[in-house]
């Protein structure tokens, strides 16, 4: 984003920045695979022997998805180079730490992060093996930073149905080691129907696992409408649904929360812009929404950052935004304790702060 000409305003709103960035913040929506540090990417295409740039510059220009791109499908490529280079235990390991430690940094306090672990075997890692990679670094980084960290299997659209029973089944042995979730995600245009999946759904609630998927990234309310047939808590994305009153309708009488990436969403093509996202008219017809980048690397994007779009480009209050984020540990796939503590924290924080955006008594 362009620096702001005016002193006057730089300064201001560098002090936003950083008193958003001092917030406890929640983020349900966050994708590994796309939020591969730049360094690690150039060690890992080192050491793995991986085809791929060899400099800092040129690594970067690769990760970081076009914006905005032409479609999902667009976006979706930019996710080809880091799993190529997530194909070991050590590397999900370390990329996992390392995404906690950089929202850590940014004071998350609680993330789920998801990844897709059918993707990661094919230089011959097990499911299982892969999957406790991820659950090591998530747990020895929450131990680190203080950061609360749950875990969610995406099974993908473009898969066997049959594997992703066997994906669900694996995952839900995890369920111990912060595995909570379940999700579906991958190209819609070519996937649209999530019914496919309905036995790897079963599977996952049959291990006690929670249920999400993403949908309407393509095909709008629809798509929404196909989702919601899979009976989930939340689904990741689903804007369109605001072209459509009586699926808002539904999606507040069932409760079933949006976690919406306004950012991602502009660069994926779904939105023209990011002013015209319509996470703030969601939110004020009473839809349950959650704020979340998505995608750190390939959106080149932090979480302060998308709180700090959402309120100069989206036109949410700072009291909007804060009741978002504090209402992430409402809907958030973590036992009640964990999230009953963090409740606590955020409003010990807020009756003492003053809320970003808005001016400090002088
Ligand atoms: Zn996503």
């Amino acid at each position: 984003m362009a620096e702001p000409a005016d002193p006057a305003v730089a300064a201001s709103s560098s002090v936003r920045h950083v008193a958003l960035a001092a917030m406890p913040k929640a983020e349900l929506h966050l994708h590994l695979d796309g939020s591969l540090r730049v360094e690690t990417a150039l060690e890992l295409a080192r050491t793995r022997n991986v085809d791929a740039p060899r400099d800092v510059e040129s690594m970067r220009a690769a990760l970081v998805a076009p914006m905005p791109c032409t479609s999902q499908a667009e976006l979706l490529r930019a996710f080809d180079l880091p799993i190529a280079l997530m194909q070991d235990a050590e590397a999900l390991e370390r990329i996992t730490a390392e995404l906690v430690e950089t929202k850590a940094a940014e004071n998350v306090r609680y993330v789920e992060i998801r990844w897709g672990p059918l993707l990661h075997v094919a230089r011959g890692l097990s499911l299982v093996d892969g999957i406790a990679a991820v659950a090591r670094g998530a747990r020895d980084a929450a131990t680190k930073t203080g950061t609360e960290v749950r875990l969610i299997c995406t099974g993908l659209r473009s898969h066997d149905p049959a594997a992703n029973v066997d994906l669900a089944e694996a995952a839900s042995r995890f369920i111990d080691d912060g595995l909570t979730g379940w999700d579906l995600a991958g190209g819609e245009e070519q996937f649209p129907d999530p019914e496919l999946h309905r036995s790897a759904f079963s599977a996952a609630r049959a291990g006690g696992l929670r249920i999400t998927l993403h949908a309407g990234e393509w095909g709008g309310a629809a798509q929404v409408r196909r989702a919601l047939a899979l009976d989930p808590e939340r689904i990741a994305h689903g804007p369109g649904a605001i072209d459509d009153p009586e699926l808002c309708a539904e999606l507040i009488a069932r409760g079933v929360t949006l976690d919406l990436a306004p950012s991602s969403n502009w660069q994926a093509g779904i939105v023209p812009s990011i002013a015209a996202h319509p996470l703030a008219r969601l939110h004020r017809l009473g839809v349950s929404v959650t704020l979340s980048t998505d995608d750190t690397t390939v959106s080149d994007l932090s979480l302060t950052d998308e709180y700090e779009r959402a309120l100069d480009q989206i036109g949410l209050t700072p009291d909007e935004l804060w009741a978002i984020d504090r209402h992430a540990l409402d809907v958030a796939f973590a036992d009640e304790p964990t999230l009953a503590r963090l409740r606590a924290e955020f409003d010990a924080w807020r009756a003492v702060a003053t809320l970003p955006g808005t001016t400090p008594p002088t």
